[in-house]
C-alpha cells in the first residue's frame, strides 16, 4: 500500500497507488477544550471556522507553512489516512510533501505522525519539486524549469534542473494573505467587519490581479458582502467592485512577483535562459486568481502558464513518486 500525501496549508490531498487522488479536504481540525480527540477534521471542521462557540477552536495545523499544532497535525494525518484507506493497510509506504519552510524538527514530527498513522517507510519530497513533477515539467533534464506554487499560507518559487532544486524562495504570502488584504480593505474603506470565509468568497468570486482581456462582463461584476458595522456593530451589506478588490489585492500580489524576480536574479544564467524560453508554470490554488499569469508575465517579460488543475499538481507529483518509487528515489529524501 503506497500513499502520497500533499500536506498543504489549506488543503490536504491523498493519492493511493493505482487509484489516483482519493481524498481532498481542508487542512482543518476542530477541537473542543479539554477533549482528547478532535471534534471534526477536514471539510466538516472547516465549516465551523468563524462559527464556533468559545469552547471549540478550528485549528489549521500548518497555517503559515510551519506546524503550529503537532497533535492536531498528527490527528489530521491519521484521520485522513483511515478515511481514504479503510481497513488494513499492510506495508504502507508514504510520500509526503510539506512546505519547504518547515524545520528539521517539524519534518521529524511529520515523519513520526505518519508512522503513528501506520506508515512503515516515509519519504519527504520538497513541495516545489512535487508541484513541478505534477505539472509535467521535465525535472530530470539538464534544463531550468521555474515553478511558482501559490498555496494558502505560503508560496514557493523554485528553479529546478537535473532532479534538484537549484534556487528557491518560500514566502509566507499566499491565499490567506489575499483574504486578509480584502478584510483589511473592507474594514478601512467601508467600515465593515467581515470574516475570513467571507473574504475568501469575495476573492474567489470577483478577485483578480490584472484586467482579463475579452472579459468585459467580469470587470462589471460586483459582490455583495454581509458583515458587521465597525461602529455600532449592526449587520450591514456592502457591494464591492472588481476594480476595488483588485486594488486591495495589490500588495500581496506584488510580494509574490518580487519573490519571482529575486529567484530569477539568483539563478545561474543558463538556467534563467531556459526559463525565458520555456516560461514559468503556476500551480496551487492561487494560480486560479484571474490575471495573475498576465501580470507576472508583464512584470518579468517571461511567458507564464497555469498548470492544468493547479490545485492537484502537488498531489499528482506525490502520486508520480508513489507510482514510481525507484525512478524518483533521487528527488525524495528517506526518513
Ligand atoms: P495549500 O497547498 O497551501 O493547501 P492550495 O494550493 O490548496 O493551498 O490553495 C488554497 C488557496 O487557493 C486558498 O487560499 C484558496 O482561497 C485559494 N483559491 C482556491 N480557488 C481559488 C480561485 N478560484 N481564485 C483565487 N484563489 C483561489
Ligand atoms: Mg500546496
Amino acid at each position: 500500500m503506497d500513499i502520497g500525501i500533499d500536506l498543504g496549508t489549506a488543503n490536504t490531498l491523498l493519492y493511493v497507488r493505482g487509484q489516483g487522488i482519493v481524498l481532498n479536504e481542508p487542512s482543518v481540525v476542530a477541537v473542543k477544550e479539554g477533549a482528547r480527540h478532535a471534534l471534526a477534521v477536514g471539510t466538516e471542521a472547516k465549516e465551523t471556522i468563524g462559527r464556533t462557540p468559545g469552547s471549540i477552536t478550528a485549528i489549521r495545523p500548518l497555517k503559515d507553512g510551519v506546524i503550529s499544532d503537532f497533535e492536531a497535525a498528527e490527528e489530521m494525518i491519521r484521520h485522513f489516512v483511515r478515511k481514504a484507506v479503510p481497513g488494513r493497510r499492510p506495508r504502507t509506504r508514504m510520500v509526503i510533501c510539506v512546505p519547504s519552510g518547515v524545520t528539521q524538527v517539524e519534518r521529524r514530527a511529520i515523519v513520526h505522525a505518519s508512522q503513528r498513522a501506520g506508515a512503515r517507510a516515509v519519504h519527504l519530497v520538497e513541495e516545489p519539486m512535487a508541484a513541478a513533477i505534477g505539472a509535467g515539467l521535465p525535472v530530470a533534464e539538464p534544463r531550468g524549469s521555474m515553478i511558482v506554487d501559490i498555496g494558502g499560507g505560503t508560496s514557493e518559487v523554485a528553479v529546478i534542473s537535473l532532479g534538484g532544486i537549484v534556487t528557491s524562495q518560500s514566502l509566507r504570502v499566499g491565499g490567506d494573505r489575499l483574504d486578509a488584504a480584502i478584510t483589511d480593505y473592507v474594514r478601512r474603506e467601508h467600515a465593515l467587519l467581515i470574516g475570513e470565509r467571507t473574504a475568501e468568497d469575495v476573492k474567489v468570486g470577483i478577485g483578480s490581479a490584472w484586467p482579463v482581456p475579452g472579459a468585459d462582463d467580469f470587470e462589471e461584476r460586483t459582490f455583495t458582502v454581509r458583515g458587521r458595522e465597525k461602529v455600532g456593530g449592526l449587520p450591514k451589506t456592502v457591494e464591492l467592485t472588481v476594480r476595488e478588490v483588485r486594488g486591495a489585492l495589490d500588495e500581496p500580489v506584488e510580494a509574490i512577483i518580487a519573490a519571482v524576480r529575486t529567484t530569477l536574479e539568483e539563478c545561474p544564467p543558463e538556467l534563467s535562459g531556459d526559463v525565458m524560453e520555456h516560461g514559468i508554470v503556476l500551480t496551487g490554488g492561487g494560480a486560479l486568481l484571474p490575471g495573475l499569469d498576465l501580470r507576472l508575465a508583464s512584470a518579468t517579460g517571461i511567458p507564464v502558464f497555469v498548470a492544468d488543475n493547479p490545485l492537484d499538481s502537488v498531489a499528482l507529483g506525490c502520486g508520480k513518486c508513489v507510482e514510481d518509487f525507484d525512478g524518483l528515489e533521487r528527488v525524495m529524501s528517506a526518513a
